[in-house]
């Protein structure tokens, strides 16, 4: 009997433990894709970028003489109906660790179990899984650099070869078109002014790797912090599809280490904090929906506020942050730096609770990813744990001043700066809906809160929290 192969965020061949398991069973193979209810709920250019990607993978697993096979629905009841047609033995994926997933899975694998059939969970999404991470005390880490330095001396173990073929069965059972899925749908931004800064599918997650290894991570930890520059990976789109694997990554990381390359160590730095952040999920699930810290629950937060959609629409008028607000929106992505910055202009200067963040960039990130989002988001707003300390306001002009100083990112980004305004600049006006009322040739806006009374307002409400220690 075939097994089925149902593939999430694991969209690639190669270092792909449960891939590699099932072909070792010798048994035919059936990779099916669902798009099951917790997979439609993602953000739209989230749910537009994953349909890149499953049209690629797609094309991957037919060079290896196999089908994707596309079903919608909830993923078990997809799943029954599969194994109906094709008498398979059972279904084998790759795990992954937010609530709604391992609720899903938890229930499917329980129900495949009760009737004996094979249902089997593999590694392959983190590094390593967020309960084999302990503290002395047998506990989870709730603080980055003890984590750091319980993973870094680990073996990571192997990565594994792309399989050369797999076993077709006698006979497909039906799929769907992807384009009848209209993952698109609700891109109404640009998707083709963003799709020009999207890098889709296993071979070029790849090139970027050996891009960055082969031009950047010599000078990483210096330029790694400055927007205008090139500087990092810009993996964080490939990974949370799994169009590559940590371990992959981190394995090459190790290797340019050792080769003596000056900024790799802390390239896998970067790299644990998503594991990290993952290993905080698994163990601290609500750390997406509410504070972390429970004392921080009657903090005085805004919710949802004009000065938050002048947020969102990148026309705050403090240059810095409407910059990285538009990089979001014409790229799918934002750099670092400025995604802590505007996260501190948020929940400080406008004093707007981190949810209306953690959406928006739900809604417009293409390298969303559902631990990294809420723990940045709760890093900078003080919640969170191993947070910067609230008090600590980031000043979006002198942060201008010391990673833009020549103004670059920021003329990128605005063409109201600039008398002969770039692409990217004149980009963002074709990709906002025309009823935000934009007009590149309008005069720039005056910042929507004074930069020392927005502190002044935020370090009174901290001084007033109730609660709060
Ligand atoms: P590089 O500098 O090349 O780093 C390599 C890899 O390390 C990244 O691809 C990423 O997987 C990991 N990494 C680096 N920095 C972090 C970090 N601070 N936290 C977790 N992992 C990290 N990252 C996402 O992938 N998805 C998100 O939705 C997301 N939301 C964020 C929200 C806020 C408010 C903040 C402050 C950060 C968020 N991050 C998120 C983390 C970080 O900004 C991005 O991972 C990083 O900018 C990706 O660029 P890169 O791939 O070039 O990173």
């Amino acid at each position: 009997a075939p097994l089925i192969l149902w593939f999430r965020r694991d969209l690639r061949l190669a270092d792909h433990p449960m891939l590699t398991a099932a072909v070792a069973t010798g048994r035919s193979l059936i990779p099916v894709f669902i798009l099951d209810p917790e997979t439609e709920a993602t953000g739209a250019a989230a749910r537009w970028r994953l349909g890149l990607s499953v049209d690629d993978f797609a094309q991957r697993i037919a060079g290896l003489g196999s089908r994707l096979v596309l079903r919608r629905g909830p993923a078990g009841d997809v799943l029954d109906r599969l194994i109906a047609e094709t008498g398979a033995a059972g279904v084998m994926w790759s795990r992954l660790y937010d609530p709604a997933s391992r609720a899903r899975d938890g229930a499917v694998k329980a129900a495949l179990k009760a009737r004996g059939l094979i249902a089997e969970s593999h590694p392959g999404h983190v590094l390593f899984e967020p309960w084999t991470v302990e503290t002395g005390q047998g506990g989870f880490y709730r603080v980055y650099t003890p984590f750091w330095k319980a993973v870094k001396d680990r073996a990571a173990g192997a990565a594994l070869p792309p399989p050369a073929a797999l076993r077709p069965p006698t006979a497909w059972p039906a799929s769907d078109r992807l384009q009848d899925w209209h993952l698109g749908r609700d891109m109404h931004r640009g998707a083709a002014v963003v799709a020009q800064h999207q890098a889709v599918g296993e071979v070029a997650a790849r090139a970027r790797l050996d891009r960055f290894l082969a031009q950047s991570v010599g000078d990483y930890r210096e330029a790694r912090d400055f927007p205008a520059r090139e500087a990092t990976s810009r993996l964080s789109e490939n990974l949370t599809y799994g169009e590559i694997s940590p371990r992959l990554i981190w394995h090459a990381g190790m290797r340019a280490h050792h080769e003596g390359a000056a900024g790799a160590e802390h390239f896998l730095k970067e790299l644990v904090w998503r594991d990290f952040a993952w290993h905080l999920m698994y163990h601290t699930p609500h750390i997406a929906t509410a504070n972390w810290r429970e004392d921080w629950s009657r903090f005085p937060w805004r919710d949802d506020n004009p000065d938050a959609e002048r947020w969102r629409r990148g026309m705050t008028g403090e240059p810095f942050v409407d910059a990285a607000l538009r990089e979001m929106y014409v790229t799918g992505t934002m750099h670092n730096r400025a995604r802590m910055i505007v996260a501190s202009y948020l929940t400080k200067h406008l004093l707007t609770h981190w949810k209306v963040g953690l959406d928006w960039f739900a809604q417009c990130l293409t390298d969303w990813d559902p631990a990294s989002n809420a723990m940045g988001w709760q890093w900078v707003a003080g919640s969170g744990p191993d947070a910067a300390p609230y008090f600590r306001i980031f000043n979006p002009a002198s942060q201008a001043e010391k990673f833009d100083p020549d103004g670059q990112y920021r003329r990128r980004y605005i063409a109201e700066m600039s008398r002969t305004p770039g692409p990217e600049a004149l980009a963002y006006f074709d990709a906002v809906p025309i009823s935000w009322g934009l007009d590149p040739a309008a005069r720039y806006p005056r910042p929507v809160v004074d930069l020392a009374q927005g502190r002044a307002r935020a370090l009174a409400a901290y001084a007033r929290r109730d609660g709060v220690d």
